[in-house]
């Protein structure tokens, strides 16, 4: 699903180049689930960016889903994104000013009679049925990161780049967000999790261990458990 080959990335800085990422060759198959670990600065930020197509290596070969990103104008990458990626960020990056069933809705690649209702189906799903006319700052932190998953998942994506997701947010909307994305992996899907936190990364088969742009560590989960029993 994901294919780094000798991927580096250094970014220019008015202090002079900083290299984030240096000869990263990494392997993410279909239906994984992936935390990304590390100490903060190591990289793990550029690593889900590269492999959502928002930025570009410096040198070295990504594809994900078969489509070579290197090779990809910015038009195509967005397409790309669209079609193939559910983002979510730790800040969540909900427009403020639309409600919540647009924010989710106005996401969507397709016709917008369509969008609507899928939306409304995501959030009901998602127990938000009575905030989809509420704006994002009448939300909890756990419920904003709701109408977040609800938008990364409006186009029925392959994959979801979720970076330290449940940074925000109490345990308990944590493992709500944490089970929303088990959900989607157990459906098919492959996740690629960011995290610093060890109840986050306990929902991962692997963990990769990133350190100052190279992979230090890559374990899979010694238990066939793929996550942890729900509370
Ligand atoms: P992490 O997510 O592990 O904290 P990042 O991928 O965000 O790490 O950053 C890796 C390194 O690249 C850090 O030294 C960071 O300061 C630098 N960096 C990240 N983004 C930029 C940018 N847009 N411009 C300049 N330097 C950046």
């Amino acid at each position: 699903m994901i294919h780094f080959e000798d991927v580096s990335k250094t970014y220019s800085t008015a202090d002079g180049p900083v290299h984030a990422l240096s000869g990263v060759n990494m392997d993410v198959g279909q239906r994984e689930f992936i935390a990304v670990r590390g100490p903060s600065g190591c990289g793990k930020s550029t690593l889900l960016m590269l492999a959502g197509g928002l930025g570009t290596a410096t040198s070295g070969r990504v594809s994900v889903a078969g489509e070579d990103l290197t090779a990809a104008g910015p038009a195509a990458l967005a397409r790309f994104r669209a079609k193939r990626i559910g983002f979510v960020f730790q800040m969540f990056h909900l427009l403020p000013y639309l409600t919540v069933l647009d924010n989710v809705a106005a996401a969507s690649t397709g016709e917008q009679s369509t969008a609507r209702a899928r939306a409304a189906e995501l959030l009901e799903k998602f127990h938000l049925t009575d905030r989809l006319r509420h704006r994002p700052a009448e939300l909890s932190a756990g419920e904003r990161q709701r109408v977040a998953m609800a938008r990364a998942l409006i186009n029925g994506p392959t994959l979801i780049l979720a970076d330290e997701p449940t940074g925000n947010l109490d345990p308990g909307s944590a493992t709500i967000v944490l089970d929303l994305l088990a959900d989607f992996h157990r459906e098919g899907g492959t996740v690629l999790l960011v995290t610093h936190e060890e109840q986050a990364a306990a929902y991962a088969g692997r963990t990769i261990l990133l350190r100052q742009g190279t992979i230090e560590g890559d374990a899979t989960a010694s238990s066939k458990q793929e996550e942890p029993e729900r509370a």
